[in-house]
């Protein structure tokens, strides 16, 4: 049985929480998409995490964690990362990398830098981690499969065509050092040797462990609104963010799919450019931005402080239906019991018409936010376990959102650890 847990949103609805939680129960967590661009934050018996490549699951001793083929995997990131919770006592979990997943190379960080500096003003806003060159990289196959480490003669040949390739663009259009292929030979070779413990046939490791009624968890990065595809194009990230790229990006049939996990903040955050028709700014933003997430909002991966707004109901139903929504989990509500009172976007106002759909890009851009306001409920809802239990405009807030969007909330997590969580029928 497959379960895939992913974002209705920006990112940042705190999968990597309903992750760990839901891991418990799991056997294998996979990772299929994006790269170390984004970070989870997971809290622990071990301590506070922040995780970029691997997957939430890697603090149990029970599940294996693996890397999908469609993830951008930057290798010295990876081993550092793996080090890093050893080092603080996690038990060393069981990692496998598909053998098909290809690698971040360093000159795709440059190649990041160097087109962020280039557009200046009309940057992307990218964490500079190399994924929107490694995606291009990767379509344009001209990227490094894992597997391909493995062919000596061959991945010479390449290196050099590569080189050849990217020197021009280095020469011409960025003025900045050229690509040597003896050091990218170099590069290669060092991560055959970190990565080579970890090299699987997951799509081949995954087919087994259905046959064996094996519970896996497809952990999805960013959300909806980043998909290169239905998202706030270009203001999106290289890879789909949809469960239904779960398949794929982990190589199983989508029918084994069986329930879809998408993940909604009680509030909005984003990071990056783009249209965001519910933010907020000033004080009141400031104020969110503090009190948000577990100490704040602000980028597990960069530090920048995240765009603030309300709970959009337009980008959140269009978020969902999207993502093919099974269940919703409902996070970080505990946050909003600081509020008298709590306006919710619940349509759009584009050219003095009042809609519900969300629009392309171009009318986003033009999207004012149609507030109602909500009565908050005064009080601090953590460790409560039962849903009845929550106070009753907590309670309405919820259901109103839910009707809105027209999908179930099965679980409300009231926290950021891993028993934070209200499940309901
Ligand atoms: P992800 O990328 O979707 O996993 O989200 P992030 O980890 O970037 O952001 C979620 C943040 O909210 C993290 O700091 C979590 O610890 C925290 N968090 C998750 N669920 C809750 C919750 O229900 N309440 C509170 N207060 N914090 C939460």
């Amino acid at each position: 049985m497959v379960k895939a847990v992913v974002g209705a949103n920006w990112g940042d609805e705190g999968k990597g929480k309903i992750t760990d939680m839901l891991a418990e129960k799991a056997d294998i967590i996979v990772r299929f998409q994006g790269g170390a661009n984004a970070g989870h934050t997971i809290i622990n018996d071990y301590g506070k995490f922040a995780l970029h490549t691997l997957p939430s699951g890697v603090f149990y001793g029970h599940t294996t964690s693996i890397i999908g083929n469609g993830v951008a995997v930057d290798i010295p990131v990876l081993c550092k990362e793996i080090q890093s919770i050893i080092d603080r006592g996690v038990p060393a979990p069981k990692i496998l990398v598909s053998d098909r997943a290809q690698m971040v190379m360093s000159y795709h960080k440059n190649f990041d830098a160097y087109e962020e500096e280039r557009l200046g003003g009309k940057s992307f806003g990218s964490t500079k981690s190399g994924i929107a060159p490694f995606y291009s990289d990767k379509y344009a196959k001209i990227g490094f499969q894992i597997s391909e480490l493995f062919d000596e003669e061959l991945l010479r040949e390449k290196v050099n065509r590569v080189a050849e390739q990217k020197n021009v663009l280095l020469e011409h259009l960025y003025h900045k050092p050229l690509l040597d292929p003896d050091s990218l030979m170099e590069e290669l070779l060092g991560y055959r040797k970190m990565i080579e413990p970890y090299v699987c046939n997951v799509s081949l490791y995954l087919d087994q462990a259905l046959k064996e009624g094996k519970e896996i968890l497809l952990e999805g990065q960013l959300g909806t609104l980043k998909d290169p595809d239905h998202g706030i194009y270009p203001m999106v990230t290289s890879s789909s963010t949809l469960a239904a790229y779960g398949a794929i990006g982990a190589g199983i049939p989508p029918y084994e799919i069986k329930q879809i996990v998408t993940v909604c903040k009680a509030y909005s955050s984003a990071v990056g450019a783009g249209a965001f028709v519910s933010e907020i700014f000033g004080a009141e933003a400031d104020e969110l931005r503090r009190r948000g997430g577990d100490g704040g909002e602000f980028g597990a991966t960069t530090g920048r402080p995240r765009r603030m707004g309300w709970f959009d109901c337009v980008a959140s139903r269009y978020g969902c239906r999207l993502q093919g929504t099974t269940d919703v989990a409902f996070t970080v509500v505990d946050v909003l019991g600081y509020l008298d009172e709590i306006p919710v976007c619940t349509g759009y106002e584009i050219n003095g018409e009042i809609v519900k759909e969300f629009p392309p890009t171009y009318l986003l851009e033009k999207a004012k936010p149609v507030l109602t306001t909500l009565p908050g409920w005064k009080c601090d809802i953590r460790g409560i376990q039962k849903y009845e239990d929550l106070p009753e405009n907590c309670r309405n807030y919820i259901e109103f959102i839910e009707k809105e969007i027209g999908y179930p909330i099965t679980m409300v997590s009231n926290g950021p650890g891993r028993h934070d969580i209200i499940f309901r029928k």
